[in-house]
């Protein structure tokens, strides 16, 4: 059954419910406003009349919320980490990373994930379920709410694979999009996956405005393969040739996530392996020194060895970056403080 929380809703939708209500359309513009200027449950909205208040109430519909079980803040650059629990007490992670410019929020999709990828915390916690539109939506409207940080940049690189939970993902992001929401900027958001192929052809052909990243772990098949169990399902070669096809028909830039891990993929041959796979494709690389977890045969590279991959790249005109380490002080990676509150209990 469609959950019948009123933020997993657009705002014609809300309008086809309060139609069905038998009353008038504009009802459900004021419904969809308050979602976003505070209400927290059906009675706050104050100008809606109460017989649809009672209406929307007697068919089951509210307005879902997250409860806060943790927040840690790096006393060092001011990343906020929060833990969230949903109304099933599972929970998920959610963080704010301000910078002198702008702050950028990383959103989870689903709690845990299926894919498994060797080197990850959330990985490890395997897959539990996808998150619905509205808690996707709430990790924005609490992150902003907590924090009274004004969020500039959302990225899908929480928990999940974004991809795996696309409807409610994509539907999230045109809520948020919608002018009489948050009228967040689709170009500000970020979708950030392994390489699920359909969902990146959905991307191209659509031409959604939203940005796409792939995280490519290792230009080498082997490799990769070891690292990442969905290369079997959309091998390397495939991801290129689809990533050619997103640039080439949306005339748009592709980001190359590259997490970075000590003896594994920070050679120079490395760098030339992943130089001569991307050859014709117009791309940026985001290099992520690893945050070592704890379990995991994957430590951080010396910064020198990253610097020397980076600078190996930049000299053949490769835009490459080496991304900040943010919250360092609080269990930095991904999954990870959804991971020990669960070992705690
Ligand atoms: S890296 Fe991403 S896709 Fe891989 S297990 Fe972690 S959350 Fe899932």
């Amino acid at each position: 059954m469609q959950s019948r929380d009123l933020r997993c809703f657009t705002r014609d939708e809300i309008k086809e419910i309060v139609v069905s209500m038998e009353q008038p359309k504009y009802r459900g513009d004021q419904i969809f406003e308050w979602l976003f200027k505070g209400a927290e449950n059906i009675d706050d909205m104050k100008t809606i009349p109460k017989d649809l208040k009672e209406a929307l109430k007697n068919q089951g519909y509210y307005i879902s919320y997250l409860k806060t079980v943790k927040r840690a803040e790096s006393a060092i650059d001011g990343t906020v980490k929060f833990l969230f629990e949903l109304k099933d007490k599972l929970r998920i992670e959610s963080v704010v990373l301000p910078d002198k410019e702008r702050t950028t929020l990383c959103i989870s999709s689903q709690v845990g994930c299926a894919c498994a990828c060797a080197f990850c915390a959330t990985g490890a916690l395997g897959f539990k379920r996808d998150l619905t539109t509205g808690e996707i939506v709430n990790q924005f409207i609490w992150a902003q709410k907590e924090t009274g940080i004004k969020i500039d940049n959302v990225v899908f690189m929480g928990m999940g694979e974004p991809m795996l939970n696309w409807e409610n993902v994509k539907k999230a992001i045109f809520i948020l999009n919608d002018e009489k929401g948050f009228h967040f900027a689709q170009l500000r958001v970020t979708v950030s996956t392994i390489g699920i192929i359909p969902a990146m052809k959905e991307m191209a052909d659509k031409d959604y405005r939203f940005g796409l990243a792939v995280s490519i772990i290792s230009a080498v098949d082997e490799v990769r393969s070891r690292i990442v169990p969905m290369n079997k399902a959309y091998p390397l070669a495939e991801i290129v040739k689809m990533a050619k096809y997103y640039t080439t028909k949306t005339e748009r830039t592709i980001m190359f996530e590259y997490p970075i891990f000590a003896g594994i993929n920070d050679s120079i041959k490395d760098a030339d392996a992943f130089y001569k796979l991307m050859r014709g494709i117009d791309y940026k690389v985001n290099l992520i020194p690893y945050n070592s977890v704890t379990g995991k045969d994957f430590t951080k590279p010396e910064i020198d060895k990253v610097k020397a991959f980076q600078k190996h790249l930049m000299d053949k005109g490769v835009k490459i970056f080496i991304r900040k380490e943010k919250g360092a002080d609080i269990a930095g990676a991904c999954g990870q403080l959804a991971g020990e509150v669960e070992a705690k209990g």
